[in-house]
């Protein structure tokens, strides 16, 4: 079965919660989720959704495009509820033009996880290289991290894989103009790749523009599959050992 290792299930865009959740409860191919924070109130919201829920698990931290609240002391308490597998998502953005403030947030929830031996899960958008600068410079997640919808980036690759850090696939892979998505994939050795739907952010194809859901993790597994030339079931079974690997308090 799979695990999805980065849903939204309460993400502020998505008005038909309720829904996305009994999909995932009902999905006998889907083992677990990962359902990842925000910022407070929507980790918050995560731990209660994942206490309540038996396949949902927690990521929690502040994301780089939320950076409005300081409260690190909470987040260091509230990582330590025992469905809390990992913090994130956490990283940079050059969306928004205070990447010095972003670089605080994510060193510090960096150590947090450190502390409480975490894994990390990272957002970087257009920021691969200042991310590796920052694990160079301040701090490296010491057990453990995935780069979360990697924008592909060979360079960037090699240092991610030499370091042992894992690569999650999402519905970009599935695109028709995803040529370096595809080196990327090729590049990734079996043990480091995860799979995730991001939903209800970037559809697959043949869903493509639409709400993406918790059942499409199908596809990107089919794809991963016709890409690596693998059976169904080997990548499946691949990408949840990985998974398990990484964020050790799955169960
Ligand atoms: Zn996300």
């Amino acid at each position: 079965m799979a695990i999805d290792t980065h849903v939204h299930v309460n993400s502020l865009v998505l008005k038909n919660q309720e829904e996305h959740i009994q999909e995932i409860n009902t999905n006998n191919q889907i083992e677990s989720v990962i359902n990842v924070g925000l910022n407070l109130s929507t980790s918050k919201e995560s731990i209660l959704l994942s206490t309540k829920n038996h396949k949902f698990y927690s990521a929690i931290g502040i994301h780089p495009l939320y950076t409005e609240q300081e409260d690190f002391q909470s987040l260091y308490d509230l990582a330590q509820n025992q469905k809390v597998v990992a913090i994130g998502e956490i990283g940079l953005d050059t969306t928004k033009n205070n990447l010095e403030e972003q670089k605080k947030y994510f060193i510090r929830q960096i150590i947090i996880a450190n502390n409480l031996q975490l894994p990390v899960i990272i957002h970087a958008n257009n920021t691969n290289k200042e991310i590796i600068e920052i694990f160079e410079k301040y701090v490296k997640p010491k057990y453990g991290c995935v780069f979360h919808c990697f924008q592909p980036d060979i360079e960037s690759l090699k240092y991610l894989i030499k370091n042992g850090y894992y690569i999650s696939f999402a519905g970009r892979i599935t695109y028709k103009n995803a040529k370096k998505s595809l080196e990327v994939v090729q590049t990734v050795p079996d043990e480091l790749f995860l799979v995730e739907t991001d939903s209800p952010y970037i559809a697959p194809e043949p869903f493509k523009n639409m709400r993406n859901r918790p059942n499409n993790i199908k596809y990107i597994i089919e794809k991963l599959c016709e890409i690596k030339k693998r059976s169904y079931e080997e990548i499946e079974e691949q990408t949840s050992k990985n998974a398990r690997r990484l964020f050790k308090k799955l169960k």
